[in-house]
């Protein structure tokens, strides 16, 4: 058996000398030997060191060392592994048995037979990854599916709104239901709503772009004061009776970054953080310049985000459902397009919330040469 067999079989005897038949020579090729090697070929324990450590995978060979050494000290122990044991360039994987017979008289060896289950393992790698790949595949389905459903709510409530209101005033206008000074303030409610459809438009293909990763930054000097005040004015329109504090700390200087993206990203906490706070919040709004990094913090003390939401509300169209904010008018895209635009930038946006207690909106920023 131990001549002919197409197992390679190793036989330990005593802990002084091992054997190998010719299929373990074929297969485990000890240094300086190669399958003409006359067997079986007879190692002694600093030959067997030596073959450990040529024809092992580092990874392997101790561990296979040890538990072999360890099991010559069970009586009819029995080891189990698969291990990589070298093959020219490659590795060949290999399934081992190994029994301890020391105290059986007939036999007093600790025998291992060595199979080779490379095949076998490639298929298992093979099916892991087809398996994996599906997995990604349908999350990638399930996420574009989520988006799609979102988007879809999100279009059947923010256009049809603006929408019927055009509609409705066209046909009051159309059919002299409304004439002189009301028709001209009917005009400027469609103008405002036709303005609000392209926004939204304007949201949703800026969207598209940042996740593409699409977008080219365009760098600028700027002063980030300057930037966010100009942020603030216009959103003073909308919000009259709201107080927004600036703090700032070395943002007087001009520095290099894209101007116009960090105009959006303070437009759109500001705004967020104005619009989800009940009557008669105040924002503070921090800016900081520290070496090449721009900080910026967005505080309100509105209705907050719940925890589980916290990480959600910056993907596409997401939004928190809840009571207090049921009624308050969005994309879910705000906040997508503040962190992409940060990202690019190479910073990146958080947010840290207590519901019904407030928001900071974090976002870094950093600075060009
Ligand atoms: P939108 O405001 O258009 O819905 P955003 O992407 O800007 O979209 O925000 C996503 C969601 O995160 C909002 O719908 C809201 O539920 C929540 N959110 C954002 N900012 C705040 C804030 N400052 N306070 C409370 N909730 C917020």
């Amino acid at each position: 058996m131990f001549e002919y067999s197409t197992d390679g079989v190793t036989l330990r005897e005593g802990g002084d000398v091992t054997l190998l038949n010719p299929a373990a020579v074929a297969l485990l090729l000890p240094p300086g030997m190669d399958e003409h090697t006359p067997t079986p070929v007879t190692l002694d324990p600093d030959q067997v060191l030596a073959w450990y450590h040529h024809s092992f995978h580092p990874d392997d060979a101790e561990r296979v060392r040890l538990a072999i050494e360890h099991l010559a000290l069970q009586p009819h122990g029995v080891y189990r592994s698969h291990h990589r044991i070298r093959h020219g360039d490659a590795w060949r994987w290999v399934e081992s048995v190994s029994v301890n017979h020391l105290d059986d008289p007939g036999i007093a060896a600790v025998i291992t037979t060595v199979r080779d289950i490379t095949r076998m393992k490639e298929a298992e790698a093979f099916a892991a990854a087809e398996v994996k790949a599906q997995t990604d595949a349908n999350d990638l389905l399930r996420e574009a599916s989520r988006i799609k459903s979102q988007m879809l709510a999100m279009l059947s409530h923010e256009f049809r709104t603006p929408l019927t209101s055009i509609q409705g005033y066209a046909d009051l206008i159309a059919e002299g239901m409304i004439v002189g000074d009301e028709a001209q303030e009917s005009a400027e409610i469609i103008n405002r709503e036709a303005k609000r459809l392209n926004v939204l438009i304007s949201e949703m293909l800026q969207v598209e772009q940042l996740e593409q990763g699409d977008y080219t930054p365009h760098i600028e000097r700027c002063i980030p004061r300057a930037v966010a005040e100009s942020a603030v004015r216009m959103l003073a329109g909308a919000w009259p009776d709201r107080v927004v504090t600036i703090e700032s700390t070395n943002a007087d200087t001009p520095v290099r970054t894209d101007a116009g993206a960090l105009l959006q990203i303070i437009t759109n906490l500001v705004g967020n953080a104005l619009k989800y706070s009940p009557e008669g919040g105040s924002v503070i709004l921090r800016i900081a310049v520290t070496g090449r990094q721009l900080d910026l913090q967005v505080k309100d003390h509105g209705f907050g985000i719940p925890e589980e939401d916290i990480e959600r509300v910056f993907d596409r169209y997401a939004r928190v459902k809840s009571p207090a904010t049921a009624k308050i008018q969005g994309t879910g895209l705000g906040l997508t397009i503040v962190r992409r635009l940060a990202e690019a930038l190479g910073g990146r946006a958080w947010a840290e919330s207590t519901l019904g207690a407030g928001t900071t909106m974090h976002v870094t920023i950093a600075l060009a040469d």
